[in-house]
């Protein structure tokens, strides 16, 4: 396994035609970290903080957290991580994080989780920020928040990470080099608005998992749906080629971070429709750097342009027969 790794660890994630795709990994465990060595991949595009806590009796304290977010970012050298806020909650309940009024909700997976936590509990996501902006202290902090659903919450949480960052200034302590924010897009209903928070956006990261459930209404985790939607639908190209759009003209970088980017004809499609940065399992990184080292990009993107346009009946395979056709 390790020489599997290590023969495509240096393949260059550029298309035959010379379109460099960033390729990163998805983390959430301090010894997830190798991987990026390993893989040879571009960075960590989402780093899911929320692990330390589910793996935690209690409440990790601030300092820990500071701890653990120095030592990925140390051990990720020059390359970025994208920390995204906790996101628990609903089907990732916490025993000493409870609601006031209990915690059975009906629903759990679009209830009180992610981003609508941390906001009421404002003292956890001080904490993080704090606990963030110290650990990048001299280098680039990438933020993301989670289920961000209407820009006042993106605002409400960059606000929480702005008052931190000026209580040490206000204390003389060494501040990140730059801090770039950013959302993730898994509600339907940000898509809608996204003109409106683009501006205020470094970048965006789309989380297919989540978004996926939502727009089929089909629960991830349930066993009798899992086969049912495919994540190679025109409704979810078309939802993602309109993200694109919704923020053509911003500086905004915009990566697909669920899993349906590690996967080989899920892959194609993204790129195909312009997704250009991907983070994914790590496991996925080498093969998915081989692929792309293979893909006529042109080409491909004719092809979806036109399947977008008038979806075939099967659009996996009119991929697999396209793939197929050239070898891929
Ligand atoms: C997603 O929803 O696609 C995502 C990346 O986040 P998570 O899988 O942690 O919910
Ligand atoms: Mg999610």
């Amino acid at each position: 396994r390790q020489a599997a790794y290590a023969a495509l660890r240096d393949v260059e994630p550029r298309t035959l035609d010379g379109t460099r795709i960033t390729v990163m990994m998805n983390a959430g465990l301090r010894d997830d970290v190798p991987m990026l060595n390993l893989t040879g991949a571009d960075g960590i595009g989402l780093y899911r903080t929320e692990f330390q806590f589910l793996v935690s009796a209690t409440l990790p304290a601030r300092e820990r957290q500071t701890r653990l977010y120095r030592e990925v970012l140390e051990a990720a050298g020059n390359r970025p991580v994208v920390f995204r806020t906790v996101d628990i909650g609903g089907d990732k309940a916490l025993p000493y994080l409870r609601h006031d009024d209990g915690n059975d909700e009906e629903n759990p997976a679009m209830g009180w989780r992610a981003l609508r936590v941390a906001l009421d509990r404002e003292g956890l996501l001080k904490a993080q920020a704090r606990a963030l902006l110290e650990a990048a202290a001299g280098r680039t902090l990438n933020v993301m928040f989670p289920m961000v659903s209407e820009p006042w919450e993106f605002d409400a949480a960059k606000a929480v990470f702005e008052k931190q960052l000026d209580f040490l200034r206000g204390q003389k302590r060494m501040l990140p080099e730059a801090i770039r924010y950013g959302a993730m897009l898994e509600v339907p209903a940000l898509a809608e608005v996204l003109d409106l928070l683009a501006p205020r956006l470094s970048f965006l990261s789309i989380g297919t998992n989540d978004l996926t459930q939502f727009l089929f209404a089909a629960d991830r985790a349930n066993p009798k749906l899992a086969e049912r939607y495919d994540w190679v639908s025109p409704a979810i190209l078309r939802f993602i080629r309109r993200v694109l759009k919704g923020v053509e003209g911003h500086a905004v970088d915009v990566t697909v971070c669920g899993e349906m980017g590690g996967r080989r004809l899920e892959a194609l499609a993204l790129i195909g429709l312009g997704i250009r940065r991907l983070s994914i399992t790590p496991v996925a990184v080498g093969p998915l750097k081989e692929l792309i080292s293979r893909l006529p990009l042109a080409e491909l993107s004719a092809a979806m342009d036109g399947w977008l346009l008038h979806p075939p009946a099967d659009m996996r395979a009119a991929l697999v027969e396209w793939a197929a056709a050239r070898g891929i």
